[in-house]
């Protein structure tokens, strides 16, 4: 055996003579040396941190450090160079103690004969060492790459042993199922027990049938992941016989949550893009024709008047029809522009202080002369009695009153018996809750958020027989948002409705500005 490079030795001795001996005897030696002595600690030290060394031969004894030292240095700095140690001194114990701490070999001064062997051997094994490290190293660096990209793509390899049951998962694997503490080999039915109840069954005899037929399989399947979360896995695997005449199956399981929650973000926009798209043409219907009634009764009572104003009675009730015409659409046109102003963020809210009672008293009397009220007997609009004292709140009067007289208008039009109430009642601290409740036909449940949204109503048809374009409950729903609170709703199909909402008012009794003034 040789060594076809140069060697780069480093030798350690305090003995100048016993270095230029060792000098000239390895230059005699087929072996090719670049030959760097040292006598000290501190020059050994500096020369072993910066110099590229294949091997070390060290002197046991010195006055100032010793073989020992080298040996401890050496591990501490480079480890992978081979350190021989030369003694003058002949002892086993020497020798045992130099190699326990870590010497590749010990050398009497005076038997050099095995000094080159022993250099060769311990180049070679150094040299084989190192390309076996870097070989693992390389190793290494694969398994890194192949895990972070299997981590990267969220794919886990597995490899399932029919015969022992035993289920070999890669890192991934482990890492996608939540489980990367987790030492050691799973069995299938360990990973079984985490696939979701539904999708178990299924599982199990698809593999069942790709071992019994050697059939290769794909499965889309839930697991629960060890975090608790549920996660959607695409397994796909085939059966592989292996050289020993046993066979496995191989797989490769898929994280596939987000395109499955994607596909599912799909379908419900898709739905709601066609849901809207009916409702949009629905709305265009219903738009079109609360436009068209009020503006066809104008016409036509209008041509009528134009042609025969003989009869003044008559007239006077046409003309009653076109103005209740001509306000139901202004009203409507009203509500598109507040409707519009709430959805751009235009209205804006002027607080003011009033008395509370006398607005709810305003309202009510606003209502005296509507025809439903009076033609349906028993079917009242109630508000609570008037406290002695004066009632004072700071919001925006004109809002509430909006907002109030939406919720009692649609409380009329629902409701054919009973009563509807409207009031307040006082919450601390300076909130009050405001209430219109209604004995009509109600809301179901399924529908009693939409009824917020603009434009959508319980019955969306044509042939529901009730007026409105459906704005009302989004705009009091802005408003009262604008006023700092939340309009809700308390309903039971055909036993009655409750809309309410919260405002922080400052509710005072008498000591308003305007009561300190009385
Ligand atoms: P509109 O009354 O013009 O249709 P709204 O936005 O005021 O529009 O109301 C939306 C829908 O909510 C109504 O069409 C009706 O279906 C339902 N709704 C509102 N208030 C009541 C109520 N008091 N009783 C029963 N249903 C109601």
């Amino acid at each position: 055996m040789t060594v076809d490079s140069s060697i780069r030795l480093l030798n350690v001795d305090d003995n100048e003579d016993d270095a230029h001996l060792l000098r000239r005897h390895l230059k005699k030696s087929e072996l090719s040396v670049h030959f760097e002595w040292v006598d000290d600690e501190t020059s050994f030290l500096e020369q072993l941190v910066k110099g590229d060394w294949d091997l070390i031969i060290s002197d046991y004894s010195m006055p100032s450090f010793n073989g020992l030292r080298v040996l401890e240095l050496v591990k501490e700095h480079r480890p992978e160079i081979p350190v021989i140690i030369m003694s003058g001194a002949v002892g086993e114990e020497l020798a045992v103690e130099t190699m326990r701490s870590g010497a590749r070999d010990f050398i009497l001064k005076n038997s050099r004969s095995r000094l080159v062997p022993a250099i060769i051997r311990e180049i070679t094994e150094a040299r084989s060492r190192l390309e076996k490290r870097k070989a693992e190293n390389a190793l290494d660096k694969q398994h890194t790459i192949l895990r972070l990209s299997h981590e990267a793509a969220r794919v886990g390899s597995w490899g399932y042993d029919p015969n022992t049951q035993q289920l070999l998962c890669s890192q991934s694997m482990k890492t996608l199922c939540g489980y990367q503490d987790r030492n050691g080999n799973a069995t299938l039915d360990d990973f079984v027990q985490i696939i979701h109840q539904e999708d178990r069954e299924r599982f199990s005899s698809t593999l069942e049938l790709s071992i019994s037929e050697k059939l290769p399989f794909i499965i889309k399947h839930r697991v629960k992941t060890g975090g608790g979360k549920l996660k959607w896995f695409e397994s796909r695997a085939h059966y592989h016989p292996e050289e020993d005449g046993e066979a496995r199956i191989i797989g490769i399981s898929i994280d596939i949550t987000e395109l499955v929650d994607g596909m599912s973000a799909l379908r419900t926009a898709k739905e709601k893009a066609e849901e809207s798209d009916h409702l949009k043409s629905a709305f265009l219907a219903n738009i079109s024709h609360e436009l068209r009634t009020p503006l066809n009764a104008i016409i036509g009572l209008a041509n009528l008047l134009k042609d025969d104003v003989s009869d003044e009675l008559e007239s006077m009730k046409w003309a009653a029809v076109i103005h209740d015409n001509g306000k139901h659409l202004l009203d409507l046109i009203n509500d598109i522009v507040d409707s519009a102003k709430i959805e751009s963020g235009e209205i804006k809210a002027e607080i003011q202080q009033f008395e509370l009672p006398s607005l709810l008293e305003q309202i009510r009397d606003s209502f005296s002369t509507d025809t439903k009220l009076q033609t349906l007997e028993g079917l009242n609009l109630e508000i609570p009695p008037r406290d002695t004292k004066r009632f004072f709140v700071c919001t925006d009067h004109r809002r509430l009153r909006q907002i109030l007289l939406n919720l009692i208008r649609n409380a009329i039009k629902f409701t054919d018996e009973g009563e509807i109430r409207f009031g307040y009642r006082v919450q601390e601290p300076e909130h009050i809750q405001f209430f219109v409740t209604d004995s009509g036909i109600g809301i179901p449940k399924e529908k009693q958020k939409i009824i917020f949204e603009r434009f959508r109503q319980v019955d969306q048809s044509m042939s529901r027989g009730f007026q409105g374009a459906g704005l009302g409950l989004s705009i009091s729903r802005g408003l009262t948002e604008l006023l700092g609170g939340d309009l809700e709703v308390e309903s039971e199909s055909g036993k009655g409705s409750s809309f309410y909402f919260t405002l922080p008012c400052l509710a005072t009794k008498e000591n308003s500005i305007e009561a300190q003034r009385d």
